[in-house]
């Protein structure tokens, strides 16, 4: 098979296990930075130029993209689509999961459970914002933060009060939510693909941190999940139609919440924690469909 992975660095970490994984399986693999595809639409011959030929006869890519090239990196998803290619991640899909606020729409009208969470465009009364998750201590995020960064815990309604107005003065938008204490500064990544669960492992943050993200620290281990967390993390990838994902899931009182549904999940970490060969379960994926 032709497969061809969409990233912008083939020095990654994934990309390299991937690149590996498909050899492995005698496919002829190619990395393709979507930045650097020229589209071409016109009636019913869509192709796709890269440096300066144009690309022929894949059977199927694996989306690498990251979030600062989402807008473009989906078009490039959406054209191979469009060319009868099959794909790991779907483009909507793809850019569904990069909308935290309709990420939790859609997971919520799926019934998952969820910290409970506000969304508000600007509010003057941040004080009903913040009754609306019950009161301090609670978290605020930035909509645009990743790994951690932009995720802050208020412990007293002064203090999210302060920092809600802060990032509305610099019309950065976020949302308040229900902090889960019980979590116990750790969280649950599933790592789903195909409708199964082919990894997982709890991330604990470091000591005094209420964040696991392994970049600020925190470190992982590999975790049996309950039936309960196991279809969850199904169901959540399901909802937000993703072939390949990366749920995060916190440990509450009332079962397993839903953080985040990665789209472009990192492999490194979780190969690592679990000894899995997650890239294989991957390409094996891409055989059952092409
Ligand atoms: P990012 O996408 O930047 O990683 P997350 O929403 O995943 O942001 O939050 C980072 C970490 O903070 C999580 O992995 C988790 O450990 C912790 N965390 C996030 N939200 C909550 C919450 N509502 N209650 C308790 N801990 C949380
Ligand atoms: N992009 C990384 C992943 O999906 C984030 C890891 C982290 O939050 O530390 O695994």
């Amino acid at each position: 098979m032709n497969i061809k992975i969409l990233s912008r660095n083939s020095n990654l970490y994934s990309t390299q296990r991937l690149i590996e994984a498909a050899k492995k399986r005698h496919h002829h693999v190619e990395v393709i930075d979507p930045l650097k595809c020229d589209l071409i639409i016109e009636k019913r011959k869509p192709s796709i130029f890269y440096k300066g030929r144009m690309i022929l006869e894949t059977d199927a890519v694996i989306p690498r993209i990251g979030a600062s090239v989402t807008f473009y990196g989906t078009a490039v998803v959406r054209q191979f689509e469009m060319m009868g290619v099959f794909t790991t991640t779907e483009s909507q899909s793809l850019v569904r999961s990069r909308d935290k606020l309709r990420s939790l729409q859609v997971l919520s009208r799926a019934r998952l459970g969820l910290p409970k969470t506000v969304f508000t465009n600007y509010s003057k009364d941040v004080g009903e914002v913040i009754d609306h998750v019950g009161g301090a201590p609670l978290i605020i995020k930035l909509l645009e933060g990743t790994q951690g960064l932009g995720v802050v815990l208020a412990e007293t309604k002064n203090a999210a009060e302060s920092v809600i107005e802060a990032f509305n003065g610099l019309q950065a938008r976020v949302i308040v939510q229900e902090f889960i204490k019980e979590a116990g500064g750790a969280d649950i990544r599933a790592l789903v693909v195909d409708g199964h669960v082919v990894g997982a492992m709890k991330r604990q943050g470091k000591e005094g941190e209420f964040r696991s993200n392994l970049h600020r620290g925190g470190s992982a281990t590999v975790i049996e999940l309950t039936d309960e967390e196991e279809t969850a993390a199904i169901k959540a990838a399901k909802a937000m139609g993703l072939g390949v994902a990366g749920v995060d899931m916190l440990q509450s009182a009332r079962g397993p919440l839903i953080l985040e549904v990665n789209s472009s999940p990192g492999l490194e970490g979780i190969e690592a924690a679990t000894g899995k060969d997650i890239a294989k379960t991957i390409i094996r994926y891409i055989e059952r469909n092409v």
